[in-house]
């Protein structure tokens, strides 16, 4: 096995219990992290030289679709998935307008990713961690709700193309908005297990979650760390009462 699914398995394996009540397919990601992986190395071999990654996301899927790159590798992933694309071109449509129910969108949705994190990868590898206030991935577009908060500050998580840029340094900034007044922007967290927490910003009324403990960032690989986030959902009911009376608070909330 591959040793980033291998890293996938045990994290998947340590940290499936924060999601509490939300289950996981791990057969399923595991054998789509491993046609990702593969697809990813396909093109590494195939774009090193030729400076493509260079171009933006859109450019890069355009210049693969006219020299039959992509068909090879929907073929490929077709092919491991088990699920023939007839219409290439269609199904890329279908990925393209959100309309991923059907089985050949699947299958463009994995090739599609595999190119996205690459690009990601390739813009890490030249560019460094980049600062930045947003929410939206500068590298595919996709809005994220993951924060990671790390001793060099805090930090947005793509869900898509795994991604990873910051946002502050140092205090707790809303990357939705910018607001940084610690009056106006809570952690909602449990008592005992403070391993991940939900964020509000009570300036633009817009929450996500945030990842409070190193330990996980580093021991998990990027892509999952926007699904463990998701184990922050249960502290959704403590901000509510706060909404409906909205009044400061402090951050020990
Ligand atoms: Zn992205
Ligand atoms: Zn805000």
């Amino acid at each position: 096995m591959d040793s980033e699914v291998e890293k996938l398995k045990s994290a998947i394996y340590r940290y499936k219990h924060l999601l509490k009540g939300g289950t996981i397919d791990l057969e399923k990601t595991l054998q789509l992290e491993e046609i990702e992986q593969e697809l990813m190395k396909m093109l590494r071999d195939k774009l090193a030289s030729e400076k493509v990654l260079d171009k933006d996301l859109i450019s890069i899927i355009d210049t693969m679709f006219r020299d039959s790159l992509l068909a090879e590798l929907v073929s490929t992933a077709s092919q491991k998935l088990d699920t023939p694309v007839d219409n290439i071109e269609q199904a890329y449509k279908d990925f393209l307008t959100g309309n991923i129910e059907n089985n050949e969108a699947k299958v463009v949705f994995v090739v599609i990713q595999a190119i996205a994190r690459l690009k990601a990868e390739h813009e890490e590898t030249r560019h460094g961690i980049v600062d930045m206030i947003t929410a939206t991935c500068p590298v595919c577009g996709a809005i994220t709700r993951t924060m990671t908060q790390e001793s060099t500050g805090y930090y947005m998580v793509c869900p898509f193309c795994g991604y990873k840029w910051r946002v502050s340094k140092s205090v707790l900034t809303c990357p939705f908005c910018g607001n940084k007044d610690p009056l106006s922007l809570g952690v909602f967290t449990g008592k005992k297990d403070r391993r991940l927490g939900l964020a509000w910003c009570q300036s633009c009324d817009i929450t996500w979650r945030i990842i409070l403990d190193e330990r996980i960032v580093k021991t998990v690989p990027r892509l999952f760390l926007p699904v463990i986030s998701f184990g922050a959902e249960i502290y959704r009911g403590s901000i509510e009462p706060y909404r409906e009376k909205p009044s400061n608070f402090s951050n020990d909330t």
